[in-house]
């Protein structure tokens, strides 16, 4: 599966993670990477707003994991300041993998660990409004 949007604004950007949500269940892992900036929060925000989680949705720089309680649990890592795999697998990484819908930014830095069979996205800033995003499953 390979799919790919433009988008024009954060709302755009929002709105194509709402439209993918209905498609993820509980043991999915989406790896996303792109630059500060380039809107890896908002689209996992949009994709917590399809599973209708309400309320704030920020990057968890500082405590690597949020959890939102959706139509399926989320679990939504960021990895930027972590040392090494061993801190990710510290915070029960493996159960949250079990538990529910997992999103991952920055995952290239935990690439070792991911699951065999994942979703890449990555979110490149073309300008300061436009964003490519590109989705594609791994098997
Ligand atoms: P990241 O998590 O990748 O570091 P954020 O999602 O926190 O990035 O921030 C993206 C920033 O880019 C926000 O300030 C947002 O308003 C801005 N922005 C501008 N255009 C877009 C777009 N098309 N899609 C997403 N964000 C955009
Ligand atoms: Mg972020």
């Amino acid at each position: 599966m390979h799919r790919e949007w433009i988008t024009k604004s954060e709302q755009e950007t929002l709105a194509v993670g709402k439209s993918i949500a209905a498609s993820l269940k509980p043991g999915d892992v989406l790896a996303l990477n792109g630059d500060l900036g380039a809107g890896k929060t908002v689209f996992v925000r949009g994709i917590a707003r399809g599973l209708g989680v309400e309320g704030i949705v920020n990057s968890p720089t500082y405590t690597i994991v949020h959890e939102y309680a959706g139509r399926y649990p989320l679990y939504h890592f960021d990895v930027y300041r972590i040392e090494d795999e061993q801190e990710m697998l510290d915070t029960g990484y493996y159960d949250y993998l079990e538990q529910g819908i997992v999103v991952i930014e920055w995952a290239e830095l935990i690439s070792g660990i991911l699951p065999k069979k994942h979703a890449e996205v990555c979110i490149e800033k073309l300008d300061a409004d436009t964003r490519k995003i590109t989705i594609e499953s791994v098997e």
